[in-house]
């Protein structure tokens, strides 16, 4: 039984890979149906076999096309934001399941955070993740801070600062690798799904930790992504 966020988590990778498979089921089954119509004025004789085919390749292409929209993930679109918002929208979504664990979040802001250019969606989902792992380290209840603060000119950085059981330093070169999990339910893929969105923003991950103390997540953002046009799939 997967909480809500698990499943949000699970489907966006998920539908990141059913729309990429749905795209490489389409192109050959395109030059499929041009040999099948090819055949078939070669061999006027079997027509009603050939359309028997054609019409149940196009079936296949149905359910491929319906498949894609299903799965596609909402439309990637880079907006001006107002990144304090999006991580107090995040706290606000997560504190219960904080709460529930013996945990307090607290948010620290320092002024005059500039706007910055983003994909409000996929942060959002990187958020959670972070925060979602940070939970998760901390069986035993704690405190996680978030700060966001001014790096340098024009970049934001985002502090997520849990005391869970921490990561041994030989295993942070694994982080992000896909399905790399030490959770009995974990799926191994909030960490790699979350830096490829932060690429993908033209920022930076960057994990420190100490085993039995915790652990740092600092994502940098650039107030405005050079490549922001550049889509996922
Ligand atoms: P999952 O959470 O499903 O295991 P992730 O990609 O989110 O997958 O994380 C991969 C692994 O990285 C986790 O199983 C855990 O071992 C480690 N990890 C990530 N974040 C933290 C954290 N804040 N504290 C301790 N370990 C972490
Ligand atoms: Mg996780």
């Amino acid at each position: 039984t997967d909480t809500l966020l698990q499943k949000s988590e699970k489907l966006a990778v998920v539908g990141q890979m059913a729309a990429g498979i749905a795209h490489e089921i389409r192109n050959p089954l395109t030059s499929i149906k041009g040999f099948i119509q090819l055949f078939k004025s070669r061999y006027p004789s079997d027509e009603e076999y050939f359309n028997l085919l054609l019409t149940e390749l196009e079936r296949i292409n149905l359910i491929v096309s319906e498949f894609l929209i299903l799965a596609k993930p909402t439309d990637i679109v880079f907006k001006e934001k107002d990144i304090k918002s999006l991580v107090q929208d995040i706290v606000t979504l997560i504190n219960t399941q904080a709460i529930m664990n013996n945990i307090q979040i607290l948010v620290e802001f320092e002024p005059d955070i500039p706007i910055i250019v983003c994909e409000e969606n996929q942060l959002k989902q990187v958020f959670i993740n972070v925060l979602k792992n940070s939970i998760e380290a901390m069986p035993n209840g704690g405190i996680i801070h978030v700060k966001v603060a001014i790096k340098e000119k024009n970049k934001v950085s985002l502090y997520f600062i849990d005391q869970g059981a921490g990561i041994p330093e030989d295993r942070l070169p694994t982080l992000g690798e896909p399905f790399y999990t030490t959770k009995e339910k974990g799926t191994g893929l909030g960490l790699m799904t979350s830096y490829r969105i932060i690429e993908n923003h033209d920022g930076e991950l960057k994990i420190s930790s100490k085993v039995n103390e915790g652990t740092t997540i600092e994502i940098i953002l650039p107030t405005v992504p050079q490549s922001h046009l550049v889509q996922l799939t």
